[in-house]
This record gives structure tokens, C-alpha cells and sequence, in this order.
């Protein structure tokens, strides 16, 4: 028998199912198109890295795909995302060694309900400048 957990989960899949590039635009996709404010830590043509407003560590910023290209969450990830999925930790790096993170850094990627996601425009999570502990939650 399904519990109220299970059908809270069922509910939220359902809806990413039915969720493509065209149908909500996110906050990120806003964030690309600089209709809201953030502070951007570099930008290509395929991807943006800007300070997560919610730091979780001393550093903690966001690579994202400028365009979702129905990436709304890894696991909807196809042959075709491996470049982009490249290029997205490529990023990550780059933009970790212009923060100094030359002590380690960590890279983080939630992926849905019970990863705790909750923008559902694939991010890569860089968090630290501080002393990190493991495991996580
Ligand atoms: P998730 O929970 O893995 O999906 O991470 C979403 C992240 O986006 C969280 O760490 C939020 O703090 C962050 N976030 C949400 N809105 C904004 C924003 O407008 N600017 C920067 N970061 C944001």
C-alpha cells in the first residue's frame, strides 16, 4: 500500500514528467537572462556560474547550462547532455580555482525530491573556503 511519503513522491514526478523547456521558466533562466540580479562569476556560451544566495560554506556559488536543454535535473540526462555535463564540471574547476579554492572544494548535485532538490534547472553545487565534514545528510 502506498504511504502519504510515496504519494508525495509520485505527485512531484508526475509533474517533473510533464515539465519541459517550454513550460515554466525558472529562476536561473531568469538569472540568464539577467532579468533578476545575481552575481555572476563567469559566463560562456553554454554556462553560468553566480553566487548561491543561500551559502551553505564560506564560498558556495552555482554552475548552470544557460539553456536547460531538458536537463531539469540530472537524471533526465541522455546521451546527448554529455558535453554540456562535461563542460558544466569544467566550469566548476575553472571558476573554483579563480575563488582560490586551491585547499579542495566540494561538488554537490541534488537530484529531486529525495536529493532535495528544489530549482529543477540542473545545477552544480561548489561549495567551500572552509573546512568541509563528511558525510553528508
Ligand atoms: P537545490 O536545492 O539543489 O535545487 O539548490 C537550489 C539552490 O539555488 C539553493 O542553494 C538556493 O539557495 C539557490 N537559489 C535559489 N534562488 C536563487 C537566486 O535567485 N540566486 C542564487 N541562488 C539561488
Amino acid at each position: 500500500m502506498a504511504t502519504p511519503h510515496d504519494e508525495v513522491l509520485a505527485a512531484q514526478e508526475a509533474h517533473l514528467r510533464g515539465l519541459d523547456d517550454a513550460d515554466e521558466r525558472t529562476i536561473f533562466d531568469k538569472i540568464v537572462a539577467k532579468e533578476i540580479p545575481a552575481t555572476i562569476l563567469y559566463e560562456d556560451a553554454l554556462a553560468m556560474a553566480f553566487r548561491d544566495v543561500n551559502p551553505q560554506a564560506k564560498t558556495h556559488f552555482l554552475v548552470i547550462p544557460k539553456i536547460r536543454a531538458g536537463l531539469t535535473r540530472l537524471s533526465k540526462a541522455t546521451e546527448e547532455h554529455k558535453t554540456l555535463l562535461g563542460h558544466l564540471m569544467y566550469t566548476a574547476s575553472v571558476v573554483a580555482k579563480q575563488e582560490n579554492l586551491d585547499a579542495g572544494y566540494r561538488c554537490v548535485i541534488n537530484d529531486g525530491v529525495e536529493g532535495c532538490q528544489s530549482v529543477y534547472h540542473l545545477h552544480v553545487h561548489v561549495i567551500g573556503g572552509q573546512q568541509l565534514s563528511w558525510p553528508p545528510g
